[in-house]
């Protein structure tokens, strides 16, 4: 029997086939093979993983709820709709699940202080929080834009006694920030763990972060089975990074349903106006790993835009170019108009008011339901959305 598909990737270099790897100069390399090292030693670590169950239960709240979405499947009238709650963790996202195990790792190397960037502040509020929770210091970088865009999360962060380094290069969003965090990182590597908010980076944060992550897709399976007696037919979730889609594809990836990562299509398909690069981009290497990212005419990260904070980043985690490449995963790609629209819908019907960036994963489930009769729908709703509640109102009103 061939041995299940998480056991095979990534390979010991960090490759889901050709992508992935570690692509960093010297000191980078160093710096993430001792986390390598002193992450395969804790994930084997009995006291670890009890100690991460622990928090899972007793400081996220998990497992989260999946809920069938009955005022929907009713007026759409085709597949049923159900919801992974991954809103309902702790901090209101499903980045806590990582953050969590990242900080544990952090101290259990011996680290005095967490580093990272954040795009919409979802990853870094999770962070901040991981870092109050065990004592550590913590430095967050952000894009002027996003600062500008996701202000109660700016606060949130700075009463979690979080740092926030406000970052005015470039397009001010988080591409520049990733950079930024980058270079803070290694003036002290020795003393700081770097803690990527998402599937990407070089080795073995793809790996990593699927891991700690995989805890939705697990409950997930066991729920759903428990709920409907069958397994889902179709699996969606947005795709930024790609590690909430990571999360939950992982628990179906050996079964025999159809995974799909919805792509941030923003307004429209030319470069510049949405950060679909699944759908859109090329191979290439960037912010240390190889995968499929949008480039401009000189071959760089080409500029993104979503309305999803969250979702704006011109490349994708390795694990999806790989999975996407042998056919195992779909790709869809959701309008801005969409998504809020699927974002109303969700409010008025369900008493939800979900994330932006889960809005994409929900409207995609919402675009095909009423052909597929019979069928059954499982989407991962990675986030609440009180994050955004102000730019909406402030941008498209109340809705119908
Ligand atoms: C950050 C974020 C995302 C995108 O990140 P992935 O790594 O692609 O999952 C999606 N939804 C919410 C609510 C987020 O905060």
């Amino acid at each position: 029997m061939q041995a299940p598909y998480l056991k095979q990737f990534p390979d010991e270099n960090g490759f889901f086939g050709k992508f992935g790897g570690s692509f960093v100069p010297e000191p980078i390399a160093k710096a993430m093979e001792e986390i390598n090292q002193a992450y395969n030693l804790i994930a084997q670590n009995s006291d670890f993983i009890a100690e991460l169950r622990k928090i899972r239960k007793h400081f996220q709240g998990r497992p989260t709820p999946i809920y069938f979405a009955h005022n929907l499947t009713k007026e759409y009238g085709g597949a049923g709709i159900y919801l992974k709650r991954e809103d309902l963790n702790h901090t209101g996202a499903h980045k806590l699940n990582h953050c969590m195990g990242e900080a544990l790792l952090a101290k259990f190397m011996g680290k005095k202080k967490l580093i990272a960037e954040t795009g919409a502040g979802q990853h870094g509020v999770a962070l901040a929080t991981a870092a109050a929770y065990f004592g550590l210091e913590c430095e967050i970088h952000m894009g002027e834009m996003d600062i500008a865009k996701e202000h109660p999360n700016v606060v949130r962060m700075k009463i979690l006694g979080a740092k926030v380094v406000s970052v005015s290069r470039g397009a001010k969003t988080l591409k520049e920030a990733v950079d930024s965090a980058f270079e803070a990182y290694l003036s002290d590597p020795k003393n700081t763990m770097y803690a990527i908010g998402s599937v990407v980076g070089p080795h073995p944060f793809p790996k990593m972060v699927r891991d700690f992550q995989a805890i939705v897709g697990i409950e997930s399976k066991e729920q759903f089975l428990e709920m409907t007696g069958e397994l889902p037919d179709i699996v969606c979730a947005c795709v930024g990074g790609g590690s909430n889609a990571m999360g939950i594809f992982s628990g179906f990836i050996d079964d025999a349903i159809d995974l799909v990562g919805v792509e941030p299509l923003g307004r429209g398909s030319a470069l510049g106006e949405h950060a679909a690069s699944l759908s859109y981009g090329s191979e290439g290497v960037m912010h240390g790993f190889n995968s499929i990212m949008l480039k401009d005419s000189h071959g760089e990260p080409a500029p993104v835009y979503s309305v999803a904070s969250g979702l704006d980043y011109p490349s994708v985690g390795p694990e999806h170019a790989y999975l996407h490449s042998i056919g195992r995963t779909k790709i869809a790609a959701i309008s801005d108009k969409e998504a809020i629209s699927a974002f109303f819908a969700l409010s008025k019907k369900e008493g939800i008011i979900p994330a932006i960036e889960s809005s994409h994963a929900l409207a995609y489930a919402l675009k095909i339901a009423p052909e597929l009769k019979g069928k059954k729908i499982l989407v991962n709703l990675s986030g609440r959305g009180d994050k955004d509640i102000d730019f909406v109102v402030e941008k498209y009103g109340y809705g119908e």
